[in-house]
């Protein structure tokens, strides 16, 4: 694995120098010069006009084994018996990997009298191998994830994907590690090589700036988390059936060393942010914590959540749990209104596919404005308040 300049054809420009996010590229000669301590970004490859810059990689042979392992599994996580939206969205789309595959999709569901396990079949599952017993009712971490190793290890599937929640976080690695395969978290786009049956899985990396592609072709199953509200759901088929399995479980032959000793709901979010068809959300421009009083009349005459760009939950003016972006929620309202937020790239990848964006900040060339469906040029102080107005009648 490498990388080099073909001096032949580098004319020197020079546009590499000033991407490569470690400064590692020189001009020598009039010729391009990578330094050691070169990551293999692709930066500099993807911005050279002369397709000079040439990354040569060694793939890991093929896993031999790969034969052996069938079908696409979505895990379908659940809280209090209720499946999060995330199951349905991940069907969605192993739907459309299983059919690339010409494989089957199945749902795999761990919980206590989950009501809805039927209605997986109707997202597109064929099967769904459900796990039921009082021990799985609260989601922990370690019990699951012995529970899922054992299962994969008994149907052996090619692909398992996870939602990225706070609890697929944590517990989809552990199951990776000990199946001692790869893991891509926070995938923000699927597909499949069909020739070499491989799940490509594209995430933001370097800070957002760049869209890596990423394989596992060395080792099965290939793993993979996506945020909630990546991907949409389906139309659910109440004809199309599925093979519902009862999986045993013994709970007395699982072990761990966490329990959980309560939930505590928090209650700063009057709306959920990521089941909220209307967002109202702040940023920088707001200047401080009180200003986001403003925006709550807003969203509170709107009956909307109330969101946020990083800095202000940075600076502590609003919990974390309202952030939208990279390093926060993904959303995916009918109408998200952005009010003195800039637009930057980790914001845009919790929003913008919102149905209708609406921005509302004083600089005309604010980048928000390349993603808004209606943009609003002048000072947030102003324009939310003859919202407010408006929106009550007054
Ligand atoms: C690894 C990484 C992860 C990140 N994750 C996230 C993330 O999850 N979410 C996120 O949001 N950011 C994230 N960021 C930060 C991101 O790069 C930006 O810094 C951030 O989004 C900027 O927030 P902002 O738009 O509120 O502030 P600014 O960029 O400072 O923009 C403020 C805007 O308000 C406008 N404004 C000022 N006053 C007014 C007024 N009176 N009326 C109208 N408009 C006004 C200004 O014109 C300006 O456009 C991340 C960064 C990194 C490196």
């Amino acid at each position: 694995m490498g990388i080099r300049v073909d001096s032949d054809k580098c004319t020197g420009c020079g546009s590499c120098v000033p991407v490569c996010p470690f400064g590692l590229i020189e001009l020598v000669n009039d010729v391009a010069h990578i330094k050691e301590g070169c990551t293999l970004c692709g930066a500099c490859r993807v911005i050279c006009p002369s397709d000079s810059i040439v990354i040569e990689t060694a793939f890991a042979s093929p896993a031999a084994d790969a034969g052996d392992y069938h079908g696409v599994w979505v895990f379908a996580e659940q809280w209090d018996g209720k499946l999060k939206g995330v199951g349905y969205e991940l069907l969605a789309k192993g739907r459309e990997l299983a059919d690339a595959l010409g494989t089957d999709l199945a749902a795999v569901c761990f919980g206590h009298n989950i009501g809805e396990a039927g209605q997986l079949a109707a997202y597109g599952a064929d099967k769904v191998y459900l796990l039921d017993d009082p021990s799985l009712a609260t989601n922990q971490e370690e019990i699951y994830a012995q529970a899922l190793v054992k299962l994969v290890r008994e149907h052996r599937p090619e692909i398992v994907l996870a939602g990225a929640t706070p609890f697929g976080r944590a517990f989809f690695p552990r199951v990776a590690a000990t199946l001692k395969t790869g893991l891509t978290a926070d995938c923000t786009g699927l597909d499949i090589d069909e020739t070499e049956r491989l799940l490509l899985q594209t995430r933001p990396t370097f800070g957002g700036n760049i869209m890596a592609t990423i394989i596992c072709p060395a080792k099965r199953p290939q793993m993979a988390t996506v945020r909630p509200r990546v991907f949409k759901k389906g139309t659910p088929d109440s004809q199309r059936r599925g093979q519902i399995i009862q999986v045993d479980f013994n709970s007395a032959a699982v072990t761990s060393r966490t329990k959980l000793l309560n939930f505590v709901a928090d209650l700063t979010e009057r709306v959920k942010l990521e089941d909220a068809d209307i967002i109202v959300s702040g940023g920088r421009g707001l200047g401080k914590p009180e200003n986001f009083q403003l925006l709550a009349e807003l969203a509170k005459v709107m009956g909307a959540a109330l969101g946020s760009s990083r800095p202000p939950v940075d600076e502590g003016w609003i919990p974390y749990s309202h952030q939208v972006g990279q390093t926060g929620k993904t959303v995916c309202p009918r109408l998200y209104i952005a009010c003195g937020i800039s637009g930057a790239v980790q914001h845009l990848a919790g929003m913008q596919t919102a149905d209708i964006i609406v921005a509302i900040n004083d600089d005309p060339n604010a980048p928000i404005f390349n993603v808004a469906t209606y943009g609003i040029v002048g000072d947030l102080f102003k324009i939310v308040p003859l919202l407010v107005e408006r929106l009550k009648g007054e």
